[in-house]
């Protein structure tokens, strides 16, 4: 077993998983990259010593090569104690007009992507002590967002399987939460094409070195179980107005913000 904690980060290569790679390393810790773009994740490698980190490309819907790449992590260091469900896309339109090829993509990666991670992390996520498992949700699995309907549906999703995982996986000692935050600035929302008004009208307030900082608060919590972290005021805020407010005000102000 390395003498380091271990983190496994799926959508290193780029945006919030790069961030959170970064940030892990430069905290001594050992970094598993893990990305589509292999050879990215081999430029950090070599930046962050290679032997303080593996790279391998990984396309987090294939299940046997992520099964496999957790497997050959292992060999390599004998305990999981982070596993970041980081690896994402973003479809964003009408529904309607949206083909539906991109809908069944942002499902696979989105939601099925996060399954395929959990369920592979489990057995090494359960022999490591006081392990966590961390998924990337979204602001919009706090409410339903036009525009981005399949995207928050996979969202709300990976919300509900991280609250019931929390309670489930509980017994073995590991804890599991999620991040929800608003936009942030990486390659994912400025390469959209034609970004949703939403966009512009409540800006982009988060860098990926907020998101990773979250991240990293997240694994080192210990005093009560904290399912849901919502990175900055205007997500928090998003998230108090939720809870608080009648369902007619939340649709109101959600109409407004995406123009719909
Ligand atoms: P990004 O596009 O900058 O980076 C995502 C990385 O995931 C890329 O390197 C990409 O190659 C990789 N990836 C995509 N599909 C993959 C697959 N099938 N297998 C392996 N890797 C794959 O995006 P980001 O903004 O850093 O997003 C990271 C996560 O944060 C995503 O889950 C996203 O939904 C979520 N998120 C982002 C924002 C935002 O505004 N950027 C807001 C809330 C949540």
């Amino acid at each position: 077993m390395i003498d380091r904690p271990a983190i496994f980060i799926t959508g290193a290569a780029a945006g919030i998983g790069r961030a959170t790679a970064e940030l892990y390393a430069a905290k001594g810790w050992f970094v598993g990259l893990y990305d589509l773009a292999g050879s990215a994740c081999e430029g950090l490698r070599q930046q962050f010593g290679p032997e303080f980190a593996i790279s391998e490309s990984l396309d987090v819907t294939d299940v046997a090569a992520f099964e496999a790449a957790l497997t050959r992590f292992w060999a390599k260091t004998g305990r999981l104690d982070v596993m970041f469900n980081n690896a994402g896309i973003l479809h964003t339109g009408d529904f309607a007009e949206m083909p539906l090829a991109r809908h069944h993509a942002l499902v696979d990666v989105n939601l099925k992507g996060v399954i395929n991670g959990a369920h592979a992390a489990f057995p090494f996520l359960k022999q490591t002590r006081r392990s966590a498992l961390i998924n990337m949700a979204s602001a919009s699995a706090i409410n339903g967002t036009p525009a981005f309907a399949t995207y928050g549906a996979t969202k709300f999703a990976v919300k509900g399987l991280t609250e019931a995982l929390s309670i489930e996986w509980a017994q073995h000692g590991i804890r599991v939460m999620d991040l929800l935050p608003l936009f942030v600035a990486t390659p994912m929302v400025h390469n959209v094409a034609a970004p949703p008004k939403s966009v512009g009208r409540l800006g982009i307030k988060l860098k990926a070195d907020d998101i990773a900082a979250m991240v990293w608060s997240a694994s080192q919590w210990r005093l009560w179980p904290r399912t849901h972290w919502y990175p900055g005021i205007q997500t928090k805020l998003l998230a108090w107005a939720n809870k608080l407010l009648p369902a007619m005000v939340n649709r109101y102000s959600t109409k407004l913000v995406t123009g719909y």
